[in-house]
């Protein structure tokens, strides 16, 4: 039987003030964590190979058959308090055929529906590709980390397996930019990511006004994860993390939009200096912090195979499959009943936060149990 849409969020502006994808607004609204989002690996293959690339080890140059795309839209009918969706790879438009036959229609049944989409991209093929989403998609994700096409080819084919030509590269890099420009000026909310590394992080202040000057609507940061390609990469330390913040919010453009995600540090920390960063956070102006979707509201769902996982890039093994479960069961099973979840999932609603991401607890707290800690500074 299909469900009755519940299309009440259907018209308010993603903003500061609304970040669909924040676990935080349903968990404050259902008084419990809910799956409100779904994200759908649509391809393993990227003409990249990125130094940090979190899903490195999946990343194929051929690839089987997918579930039918019938499969998927039934699953995500049938979660009933869906809000959001987001498509990811690979780099999802790398096949023409995956967007016109897979990416389009889930956009659009996002569209129908009243919900919010995004994709994750790296912008770097032909115009025409991401053009066909604008009526379409809510928030086109991208990866930027470099200051100039040195920074690009060095970085973004680390892990080819073989030399790629500069010019190549460079090439590449300045199609990014000029799509990025040209889509931003067309209406398309861009949000650029980028990721504190040991790369990057006494770089950002150049890197953010280069995402200004493309004209992208929000600037992301988040820390880099020490996963697949990025897992023997050096860690950078909690100190360099907090100055390379800092000094980001000293050089910004106060104008836009600037959302923090998975950050490594909370509010149940004793070091004044995570305090002051945390203060300096929530008052800033154009500023947010997101708390960790992954496993909180949101499940990744592989569409060849149609198993679901906590994330795209977890090592976790997959807890469930649509071809014989519904979604909102199989979240509720990981929600209750996996012990990597009642590891992490405290909240301490008086300063808007529920509990670290995985794979940053696992590189920065190792041995703190969250589940024991409550917020000190507020
Ligand atoms: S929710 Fe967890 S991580 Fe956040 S402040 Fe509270 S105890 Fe710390």
């Amino acid at each position: 039987m299909k469900i009755m849409y519940n299309n009440t969020h259907k018209m308010a502006a993603i903003s500061p003030s609304n970040d669909p994808w924040d676990p935080i607004g349903s968990l404050r609204e259902f008084g419990r964590h809910v799956l409100t989002s779904v994200e759908m690996t649509v391809t393993n293959l990227c003409n990249m190979r990125c130094e940090h690339c979190a899903v490195g080890d999946s990343l194929v140059m051929k690839e089987p058959e997918q579930i039918p795309l019938s499969l998927m839209l039934k699953s995500l009918d049938e979660v009933e308090n869906l809000r959001t969706i987001s498509i990811t790879g690979g780099e999802p438009t790398f096949r023409r055929q995956t967007v016109d036959e897979k990416i389009i229609p889930l956009l659009q049944y996002a569209k129908e529906r009243g919900i919010r989409s995004q994709i994750n991209s790296n912008l770097t093929l032909d115009y025409e590709r991401y053009e066909k989403l604008l009526p379409y998609l809510d928030v086109m994700h991208i990866s930027f980390n470099y200051r100039d096409e040195t920074d690009f080819h060095e970085v973004g084919f680390a892990r080819s397996g073989h030399s790629v030509k500069p010019e190549v590269a460079y090439k590449m890099y300045h199609k990014m930019i000029e799509n990025t420009k040209r889509l931003s000026e067309a209406g398309m909310f861009i949000s650029a990511e980028t990721m504190i590394n040991y790369r990057t992080y006494d770089k950002l202040p150049e890197i953010h006004q280069l995402i200004v000057d493309m004209g992208c609507q929000r600037h992301e940061v988040h820390p880099m994860y020490a996963a697949d390609f990025a897992e023997g990469l050096p860690v950078l330390s909690l100190e360099n993390m907090r100055m390379a913040i800092h000094s980001l919010l000293d050089n910004r453009n106060q104008d836009l939009w600037m959302l923090f995600g998975t950050l490594p540090f909370f509010a149940c920390n004793s070091n004044e200096e995570d305090a002051k960063l945390l203060r300096r956070l929530r008052h800033e102006p154009n500023v947010t912090v997101r708390n960790d979707p992954d496993g909180r509201n949101r499940v990744n769902v592989n569409m060849f195979t149609g198993d679901v996982y906590v994330t795209d890039f977890a090592t976790i093994p997959a807890f469930g499959n649509i071809n014989n479960g519904r979604l909102d069961d199989i979240f509720g099973q990981w929600l209750n009943g996996h012990p990597l979840n009642q590891k992490v999932n405290c909240h301490c609603d008086s300063v808007g936060c529920c509990g670290p991401n995985l794979l940053v607890a696992d590189m920065y707290y190792k041995d703190i149990d969250f589940k024991s800690r409550k917020a000190i500074n507020l």
